[in-house]
């Protein structure tokens, strides 16, 4: 029999199939090792045929077949087809996106724990075997009893080696190998028993019909225990699931709560595993021991079989989309798994996108709500404090007076209160006000970001580190100004405000070490009063009952991004952030200080009104044709030479120009530099196109016709549709 394999090699030009002779036995996905020029290298059966159009005697034979069963399960083949042509990516690119980089070039290995079972024997009998002065056998034989199982490594620890050693060619031990799982740590939690409302059992009976569902449920309302409970019905029918949330910073709460409730069979995939776990965790699903998983965005290619149910948490979150390579998205992924399983996906947020919002109005999603909190509490009052007002009244402090006696209140009640700040590091730009200069990294065409505590300024790009300066390289001036307020600076300041009270910070910097999410959401939920400051990462699923206070110190900082969605990113975030506040039984407050007071996206958030920012917002769409109404295509052209860079950039456009001048159908098309210049010594150009609804599915395949046939070595083009960053 035939094979087509694709080899395991990242190299654009063997993204191909070659056909090799393969044993009868040889099943489709299985992994092999082929000869391949001069080399052994790793491949995956795609195809088995009965005949090859190579000639017989070019053909050659695989060297082994690598596992007992198929790594890549079936639908997982037909799906590497759907997002070859669905994001021209390259097969083996989606190959390596369904497995754990351990398993590829066996990295990582199964971990053995050795067990010895201690059969029957006569004491006497073996004593005539061992000699008189060999303590370690006296004793072992001592400490042993018959029908028994000791772990190996403890009987080696205690007796040595050698000792055991002998006890098994004595044939007294009987050895026995069981494999040992890494899993992931998760915090252990009660569970408890909640008997749904009526709102939520209709939805529970609605999203049984297998189609795209989206329910929009305010922050509290429930969404969750709705989840847990159809998979509860799905497992009952001898199904499995898949629950999406956005990042780690989720999962611990969740991964908790999953566990607490459905115990061993829930599997845990994030980025925050290490390789021996993941490799374990992806194991435990393929084997058919794990019958539920949660993670985050890659945790959708997980080997499950008999899928009843995938549920996207947060289906708004930015982190479910792809923006290096392999580029996807996983709502797409998500559709054609509920299609090839004939389940339902269901999809949940309080403030869903306006993509997916306006196809559950427009019919091609159900939609389903939740207006009301589970424990029927309001929301909290969210007050709008004028920063302007503020500096007029000689406060020129980053905390409003409101914000401040709030504080206060908040901490005399013993409570706790989080503050948001959506900019890590101590103050974000160096700025002389002398002359205007600004610190820039060399290598990006990014301002650095100072912090403080290491008296660096920092590129958010590359990681590059420069000393930090008193005196302006520009004109010598010392009026060396720090620009905004970032995390560490809020922090700095708060404690100078209520020194006995503690204060905890959570951002990129202080969450690098692994466990130290989990560590400092432990720390916050056990002290009170206690104060949390942190970037986005504190806006999201976090469930604290003492928490009666959140703070939102510059709310207009998301606002600035040039971008078609950061209004829509606005909204989102703030409505998650307020989210934090009065979820038990104490009553919650927002305070939001902005200098925009009067800006539609505050006034709809401040009242949870979704539903009118969304008819605002869809409005502005429709008239710019922007998303949903039309495509916004950026082709991102980058490399380290220059002139190669403009070079590419200047061909592919003079293409789509051609195009465009003929074409209705695209509504914008323009080159230029990227808002950020230079990556990493790369510098990067853009096309941005405008498609039409109607001439999308043609043009883009002229669009990456064109990125193809002008494509250089040394300079990377990607194209990214809708993408969610422009910068
Ligand atoms: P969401 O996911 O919409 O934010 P959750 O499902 O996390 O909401 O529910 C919020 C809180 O309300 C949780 O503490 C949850 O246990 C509780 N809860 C949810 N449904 C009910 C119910 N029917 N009765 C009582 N408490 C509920
Ligand atoms: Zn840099
Ligand atoms: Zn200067």
């Amino acid at each position: 029999m035939f094979a087509e394999v694709i080899v395991d090699i990242k190299n654009s030009e063997v993204d191909k199939v070659f056909d090799y002779l393969v044993p009868q036995t040889a099943v489709v996905g299985q992994r092999v090792l082929v000869p391949f020029g001069p080399r052994k290298i790793e491949g995956y059966i795609v195809k088995l045929k009965e005949k090859s159009d190579v000639a017989v005697d070019k053909i050659k034979s695989i060297i082994s077949l690598l596992d007992d069963e198929p790594l890549i399960l079936p639908e997982m083949l037909l799906l590497s087809d759907f997002m070859i042509k669905k994001n021209h990516l390259k097969r083996v690119d989606t190959l390596r996106l369904f497995l754990p980089s351990g398993i590829r070039q066996e990295k990582i290995k199964p971990l053995l724990k050795e067990y010895v079972f201690v059969k029957d024997f006569n004491k006497d009998e073996v004593l005539t075997k061992i000699r008189k002065n060999s303590f370690n056998q006296l004793k072992l034989l001592e400490f042993v009893e018959p029908q028994k199982e000791y772990e190996k490594s403890e009987l080696n620890k205690m007796f040595g080696a050698s000792a055991v050693e002998k006890f098994v060619q004595m044939g007294i031990f009987l050895k026995d190998v069981e494999r040992k799982l890494r899993t992931p740590d998760v915090k252990q939690k009660d569970d408890k028993v909640v008997v749904l409302n009526e709102a939520q059992k209709q939805i529970l009976e609605k999203i049984k019909e297998p189609k795209v569902h989206l329910i929009f449920g305010v922050t509290g309302s429930g969404k969750t225990e709705i989840y847990m409970h159809s998979i509860k019905r799905c497992l009952n029918e001898g199904k499995t699931a898949i629950m999406l949330v956005p990042e780690i910073g989720l999962t611990p709460q969740v991964s908790a709560l999953f566990k607490a409730r459905f115990g061993g069979i829930v599997a845990i995939l994030h980025s925050g595993l290490s390789m021996g776990e993941r490799y374990d965790e992806w194991q435990r699903i393929r084997s058919g021991d794990a019958k539920i998983v949660v993670g985050a965005r890659s945790a959708i290619f997980a080997p499950l079989k008999n899928i009843g149910i995938i549920i996207i948490d947060e289906e708004h979150d930015g982190s479910y989309k792809s923006d290096s390579n392999p580029r996807f998205y996983t709502h797409d992924i998500a559709e054609f798994r509920a299609k090839y399983n004939n389940c339902p996906l269901v999809l949940g947020s309080a403030t869903p996108s306006i993509d997916s919002y306006y196809k559950a109005k427009t019919g091609e999603y159900e939609l389903h709500e939740l207006l009301v909190r589970a424990n029927q509490k309001e929301m909290p009052k969210v007050q709008i404090v004028d920063m302007k007002q503020e500096l007029l009244a000689g406060n020129s402090s980053m905390f409003s007076r409101q914000l401040q006696s709030d504080l206060a209140q908040c901490i005399n009640s013993k409570n706790q209160s989080m503050l948001f700040c959506n900019r890590r590091g101590f103050a974000s730009y160096m700025v002389c006000k002398q002359c205007g200069w600004t610190a820039k990294c060399e290598d990006c065409d990014a301002t650095l970001v100072y912090h403080k505590e290491d008296n660096l300024l920092k590129c958010h790009f590359c990681n590059r580190r420069y000393k930090a300066i008193t005196n302006c390289p520009n004109c010598g001036s010392n009026y060396i100004k720090m620009g905004t307020i970032g995390t560490q600076k809020v922090a700095e300041e708060l404690k100078k405000m209520f020194p006995n009270v503690k204060v905890l910070r959570m951002d990129f910097d202080t969450t690098s070490k692994k466990s130290a999410h989990a560590e400092i959401l432990e720390e916050f939920s056990k002290t009170k009063p206690c104060i949390l400051v942190g970037t986005q990462m504190i806006a999201k699923g976090h469930d604290f009952p003492n928490v009666t206070l959140v703070g939102i110190i510059e709310a207009d900082m998301s606002m600035h991004y040039s971008d078609f969605r950061s209004s829509e990113r606005t909204f989102q975030l703030l409505t998650q952030v307020a989210g934090r506040a009065g979820r038990a039984d104490k009553t919650g407050k927002i305070v939001l200080q902005t200098y925009m007071p009067h800006n539609y996206v505050y006034r709809y958030m401040a009242n949870y009104d979704y539903k009118s920012f969304f008819e605002k917002e869809i409005n502005v769409r429709e008239v710019s044709k922007f998303p949903p109404f039309a495509y916004i295509v950026r082709v991102l052209i980058s490399g380290e030479n220059l002139a190669n860079v403009q070079l590419v950039t200047a061909n592919i456009h003079t293409d789509l120009k051609n195009i465009y001048e003929k074409n209705q159908e695209i509504l914008f098309c323009q080159a230029m530099k990227s808002p950020v210049s230079k990556i990493q010594n790369k510098h990067r150009y853009q096309i941005i196109l405008r498609l039409s609804q109607k001439g999308f599915t043609n043009l883009i395949d002229l669009v990456y016709n064109s990125c193809e046939v002008n494509s250089k070595q040394g300079v990377s083009v990607f194209v990214e549709i809708n993408p969610n960053n422009m910068s």
